[in-house]
């Protein structure tokens, strides 16, 4: 479109003249206004889970608008958080018993790190360093900036943000340095939490390592007395292959940030599930021990809703199977690229597959990723690289042949970039 007044996200719009204008979405498609489609292979940044527009979420949606809009969440409350909040207690690893509401994967993970911070400090035993792992990311505030790790992204912001200690990632081979940078760091009893992307580091690039380290970890922060935070916005919801990606460690975090596939997608929702121990800490006469944050939206009503009907496509459609085959496919689709001398890794965990491609210069690193953007939206590929690294995190409704389109796309790109 000319003439925009928009401003869009991580976005240089010096160098991005021409945005396409979407007119419908639909399943694993979003539709441009000439009639042409593009095939949505990252999920819109993640947030979609069954398809487009899934029937059941687009009615729930419809259905709570003709009754309710806003409402304040301070001194009130609705049906569709007080069911919903009982859903995801009945869903979430066993202990996480608070459901505190927010709009936005930025913000659920302020209000675990704000949690976490108000715990140690009710308690009478305040502690204030935040624990996080190299390359992750958990949002764009100042405060989800300075426990994330994202060099040219935070460059910009760096004075106001926070200290942290930061852990190495678990590299293949090297997850005992890991583990043992977080005792050292643990030891002295200053921590008081370690946030992490539990199996998968998303803007990282697609970094994943196994669930026993996450398990290691879990326990190194019990003797210590550190909380974990589990930020789940993007790995929640099947894309790891299960519900919520904890479970494939067999731990409850003290605190789980989850959104993005909350409402399956449609519509800005999040919450922050903490422990009873956590809650109690705040729960006091002493007003000073109030939990003190809010945002307007708290709990809209339509995302409640929208959330509901998510959780009940989870229990009434084979969503697990269809997950389960879609990694199954996944894991196909790689082995493509095995002896692929344009890629120099591939790995996948559950429905998330990504490639690093081989690439040159760091200079042609950082430029890279708008020019393979625009490769594959010419083939009418919505695929996002971050840097080098190509990845696939689809729909659960992508088909075998829309797949291997992509893939097929890949390997172009391999053969013109790499
Ligand atoms: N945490 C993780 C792990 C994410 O991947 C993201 C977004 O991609 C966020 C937090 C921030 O979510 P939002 O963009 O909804 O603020």
């Amino acid at each position: 479109m000319s003439q925009s007044q928009v401003w869009h996200p991580f976005t240089q719009h010096a160098l991005e003249p021409a945005i396409p204008e979407i007119v419908l979405t639909e399943g694993a498609y979003l539709h441009k206004a000439d009639g042409t489609r593009i095939l949505d292979a990252i999920s819109s940044w993640w947030v979609i889970t069954h398809g487009h527009r899934h029937p059941r979420i687009m009615k729930a949606i419809e259905t709570t608008a003709s009754t309710l809009d806003q409402i304040i969440f301070a001194g009130f409350t609705h049906e569709p958080a007080e069911r919903l909040a009982k859903a995801l207690v009945g869903l979430a690893p066993p202990g996480l018993d608070r459901v505190f509401y927010s709009d936005s994967g930025s913000t659920c993970v302020e209000v675990a790190l704000k949690m976490a911070l108000g715990y140690f400090r009710n308690i009478g035993a305040p502690r204030s360093r935040i624990v996080v792992m190299e390359h992750s990311y958990h949002g764009d505030t100042i405060g989800t900036m300075s426990v994330g790790a994202r060099g040219v992204f935070n460059a910009a912001y760096e004075p106001l943000l926070f200290e942290v200690d930061t852990i190495p990632f678990p590299a293949a081979g090297r997850e005992q340095e890991t583990l043992d940078r977080f005792e050292a760091v643990s030891r002295n009893q200053h921590a008081a939490a370690l946030i992490v992307e539990p199996l998968v580091l998303g803007a990282g690039g697609m970094l994943m390592y196994p669930a026993w380290v996450l398990t290691e970890l879990k326990k190194i922060a019990e003797a210590s007395g550190t909380l974990l935070i589990a930020d789940e916005v993007m790995t929640g919801w099947g894309r790891t292959g299960t519900l919520f990606a904890c479970e494939q460690a067999s731990i409850s975090p003290d605190i789980l940030c989850t959104s993005k596939g909350l409402t399956g997608g449609a519509i800005p929702l999040a919450a922050t599930l903490a422990t009873d121990v956590i809650f109690q800490a705040h729960y006091s006469t002493d007003r000073k021990k109030t939990f003190f944050h809010s945002s307007s939206y708290t709990a809209n009503p339509i995302a409640c809703a929208a959330a509901l009907a998510n959780v009940e496509i989870w229990r009434d459609e084979p969503v697990a199977e269809r997950i389960a085959v879609l990694s199954e496919k996944q894991a196909a689709g790689l082995q493509r690229f095995r002896d692929n001398p344009f890629f120099t890794d591939s790995r996948k965990t559950g429905t998330i597959a990504a490639l690093d491609l081989r690439t040159g210069s760091s200079g042609y690193l950082a430029e890279i990723g708008p020019k393979l953007r625009a490769f594959f939206l010419e083939r009418g590929l919505l695929v996002r690289p971050l840097g080098n690294v190509l990845y696939l995190l689809p729909p659960y409704c992508i088909t075998g042949d829309e797949l291997d389109r992509l893939h097929d796309a890949i390997e172009e790109a391999g053969e013109r970039f790499g």
